[in-house]
């Protein structure tokens, strides 16, 4: 059986924050790889944001030097919101001999009741909770709670500093802010 971590997220952009929780996880459960999964686009345009091209784009960017991560795009290749009971159904489905992982921050471990049909998915996944700077991971659901440095950084704060100007340089990866930088993202959020 191989053991995969699947980090979902719209990535919006992809930082640091993200890449040290899957490695963090990866070694610590002695994972043999972790897929990154950028969310799709919405079904309505909910907030300023780039498309989920670029998104992959950026993902791709920031694990490429990495050898254990790599990028699924089974959300991005469906149409509207995916939930993440239909993904994990999905790959369990095309990977039978995969045990899949599910990591998710401490603020997405305070949502948990309220994702969709959530009991069918605890079965379905081992969740990993990791703590994040400002929010609790205390949770009923039987998740593994792991101990990571925390990293006060978000995409949000990211997309703020780059609407106002402000350097994020040493907040993502170079190869991040290049295609950031290339393409225009972000200027007129
Ligand atoms: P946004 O501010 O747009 O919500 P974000 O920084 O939360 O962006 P997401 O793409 O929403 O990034 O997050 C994907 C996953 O990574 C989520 O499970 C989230 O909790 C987790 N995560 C993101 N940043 C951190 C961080 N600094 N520390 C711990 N977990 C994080
Ligand atoms: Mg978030």
């Amino acid at each position: 059986m191989k053991k995969v971590g699947l980090l979902g997220g719209t990535f919006d952009p992809p930082h640091l924050g993200h890449l040290l929780i899957a490695e963090e996880v990866y070694e610590q459960l002695k994972l043999d790889e972790v897929w990154f999964i950028p969310s799709g686009e919405p079904p309505h345009k909910e907030k300023a944001s780039v498309s989920a091209r670029d998104r992959v784009d950026m993902v791709e960017s920031a694990i490429q030097d990495n050898h254990h991560f790599s990028i699924n795009t089974i959300e991005v290749n469906r149409l509207g919101k995916s939930y993440t009971v239909d993904t994990i159904e999905a790959l369990l489905k095309e990977y039978p001999n995969n045990q899949f992982y599910f990591i998710i921050g401490a603020d997405m471990v305070e949502y948990l009741p309220k994702w969709s049909r959530i009991d069918k998915l605890i079965e379905q996944v081992q969740f990993v909770g990791v703590k994040r700077p400002d929010y609790e991971l205390n949770t009923t659901y039987p998740i593994i709670a792991l101990d990571i440095p925390e990293l006060a950084i978000s995409s949000t704060e990211i997309r703020k500093r780059l609407a106002n100007n402000r350097s994020i340089r040493y907040l993502v990866p170079e190869k991040v802010l290049e295609v950031i930088k290339e393409r225009k993202l972000y200027e007129s959020s």
